[in-house]
């Protein structure tokens, strides 16, 4: 085991074995350790928050010389110490044991994301150890509270409330990375965009009545069933913005017929389909319905609540298209109410970072490529792209020896476990980019 595997190994025990499973979060002890691990590399370190239990860590590494002749950009690793849930019972390792196992670190968060944290700190410290400094721009890690419930105390308070100490030009976070294979050929995900939510409600209306006659009254919840059923049938039609454009051709397929490229990538793996078609437009999930109060009264009114996911470009005017298509005519018999509407959020796909990322995995996956992609759902980054609208914020954490299926059921799941080897990827990784982008 190389010396960085060896730190991010070590360091990614130690955090699991923190318990911050959010709420609470209960975030302070993990954070002074990071902050004692920085600061004695070098690091001037801060711990910012809202409540004393829950502070965000900003840590910062500047040049050697006050004045650098060129001033160069901020490199910010952005990642989150909070976990969610996770029940022993279900578990073959106790989730906050930090035990490693198979080859494996195994506990809540050995994916999302006390991971990527290990690595970004223990690559950032090695190098601050061994005397290196930025010859341009600074590095920055940002290890925040509070994301798995929106990052109110976390992310965002530290972007509204302190954006000097956090601005950045280039930031790495979650949402990307792990390795999958298509057309025989290695691929990594770099996600540069994450869809909006448009979340509505579908009324119907009726006249209440008896439940012992059922032909007393008009029935409203009976009324939703021929729009379950069209949603579970249809989506809206695909939209491709320019990211799912991008990877269709990183792929091999033609995005101007993406009906064609969905129906190679079925064939090659029907989990490819599920994972990335959502990518290509809106998309309708009903996941909650609610009728009469009472078991003895046909309803008079009946409400279904649709999750509905925006690619970021794309808006009310698209959903509503799509409403009047998967619904058709049906849909004039009930009523649509937005409840949420925050538009989806990007960075560009072409930029130097991008092109840096790419020639990294080239070298350390020959014949591997990157593909830009956008996540259904969305992280952090959301919050820095919005207070600093110039800053390019990917994510990224290759995972080579883990592919992208044998990850996504482990995030949030149960005996959640990282490749050791693949920590020590990614710890290689941010230390290769830090050297790269900052001299
Ligand atoms: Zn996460």
């Amino acid at each position: 085991m190389s010396g960085l595997t060896e730190d991010a190994t070590e360091l990614l025990r130690k955090l699991v074995r923190f318990d911050t499973v959010n709420p609470p979060g209960d975030e302070r002890a993990a954070q002074e350790h990071l902050a004692g691990v920085l600061s004695a590399a070098g690091f001037q370190c801060e711990l910012l928050g809202a409540e004393p239990g829950r502070p965000n860590l900003v840590a910062r590494l500047r040049p050697a010389h006050s004045e650098p002749a060129d001033p160069g950009p901020t490199l910010c690793y952005l990642g989150h110490v909070d976990t969610v849930l996770a029940d022993p019972r279900e578990w073959s390792h106790d989730p906050w044991s930090g035990d490693v196992a198979d080859g494996h670190v195994w506990g809540r968060g050995a994916l999302d994301m006390k991971s990527q944290v290990a690595a970004e700190v223990a690559a950032a410290a090695a190098l601050a150890r061994s005397g290196w400094r930025p010859a341009r721009g600074e590095l920055l890690i940002v290890a925040v509270v509070d994301e798995e419930t929106g990052g109110e105390l976390g992310a965002e308070w530290i972007t509204k409330n302190h954006p000097e100490k956090v601005r950045c030009d280039l930031l790495v976070n979650e949402g990307g990375g792990a390795v999958f294979e298509y057309g025989g050929r290695r691929r990594y995900g770099v996600c540069c965009a994450e869809k909006g939510v448009f979340r509505f409600t579908l009324t119907t209306e009726g006249v209440a009545g008896h439940a012992s006659m059922p032909k007393m009254g008009e029935n409203a919840l009976l009324k939703m069933a021929p729009l379950l059923e069209r949603l579970g049938k249809s989506q809206p039609a695909y939209e491709l913005t320019a990211e799912p454009e991008a990877f269709l051709r990183g792929l091999g397929e033609d995005p101007a017929d993406p009906a064609a490229a969905l129906a190679h990538m079925q064939a090659a793996d029907p989990r490819l389909v599920t994972v990335f078609e959502p990518m290509f437009g809106v998309t309708f999930t009903p996941t909650r319905i609610r009728a009469s109060e009472k078991i003895n009264v046909i309803p008079s009114r009946a409400e279904l609540k649709v999750d509905c996911r925006v690619p970021p470009g794309l808006g009310e005017e698209q959903v509503r298209r799509g409403i009047a298509e998967v619904l058709k005519e049906d849909e004039k018999g009930s009523r649509v109410q937005f409840t949420e509407r925050v538009v989806g959020n990007r960075s560009p796909i072409d930029t130097p970072l991008m092109q840096a990322i790419g020639e990294w995995v080239a070298e350390h996956d020959p014949g591997a490529e990157v593909v830009p992609v956008i996540l259904p759902g969305f992280t952090d980054s959301r919050h820095f792209r919005e207070a600093f609208p110039e800053c390019v914020a990917y994510g990224f954490f290759p995972h080579r020896h883990q592919s992208l299926f044998e990850t996504m059921p482990l995030i949030h799941g149960a005996d959640e476990r990282i490749d050791v080897r693949d920590l020590g990827f990614a710890a290689e990784f941010f230390r290769d980019m830090a050297l790269r982008i900052l001299g």
